[in-house]
């Protein structure tokens, strides 16, 4: 059981006895709401693996990029009291529709084409500041609805934590980007366009 540590109080179970995803830093398991204006609705939490270095950087960053979700603790009575994870509601049907390094998945879907267009779109709107991408998430009652999204941002300070691959990884990113019917012709594309990261289908950490 997990308790927020924010004004909108609320509390959730999870079911630790099996993950129902892991990555290479994290594992995810399912539970659901038992408290606050979800309750009763499925919530899927995340925490690190042990000896994750970046791990207490990676909260607050995660947060910066992901409005809905939020960092809880774990209560008192739990085998894990104490330590950090990362809660937000479950998506049904979840799927990924690109990646940080670029990689394309379901290119003939049309919800994938869109999404390659968001990529694109987050990167002219921004003046060539950012992209957005590393795109993933499932249709809810509010449409569709994404999660752990990656910023990729120019600067070169790395600003968005960890999965920030900076301008090399915006160079990446449109090099492996083809554009599709919901691309506009006058949209900016970055002038250098070069492979620095090998084609991953999960995130890059850098
Ligand atoms: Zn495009």
């Amino acid at each position: 059981m997990a308790s927020l540590r924010r004004n909108n109080a609320t509390r959730g179970t999870i079911d630790t006895s099996r993950p129902i995803g892991e990555g290479a830093f994290r594992v995810v398991y399912k539970g659901h709401y038992t408290k606050g204006e979800r309750e009763g609705q499925p919530l899927v939490a995340k925490w690190f693996k042990t000896g994750v270095v970046f791990e207490s950087r990676f909260y607050s960053e995660d947060i910066r990029a992901v409005d809905k979700a939020q960092v809880w603790t774990f209560v008192e009575s739990s085998e894990r009291a104490g330590q950090k994870h990362l809660v937000e509601p479950y998506i049904e049907d979840f799927c990924k529709f690109n990646s940080n390094t670029g990689v394309v998945f379901d290119q003939h879907d049309a919800w994938s084409q869109a999404m390659q267009a968001l990529s694109h779109y987050s990167y002219h709107a921004s003046g060539g500041s950012y992209v957005l991408c590393d795109l993933q998430g499932g249709m809810t009652d509010e449409g569709m609805t994404l999660t752990d999204p990656v910023i990729l941002s120019r600067s070169g300070t790395r600003a968005y934590g960890a999965t920030d691959l900076s301008l090399d990884g915006i160079s990446t990113f449109f090099a492996r980007h083809r554009c599709t019917k919901f691309c506009q012709s006058h949209w900016q594309q970055p002038r250098h366009q070069a492979i620095y990261f090998p084609a991953a289908r999960g995130t890059t950490f850098m």
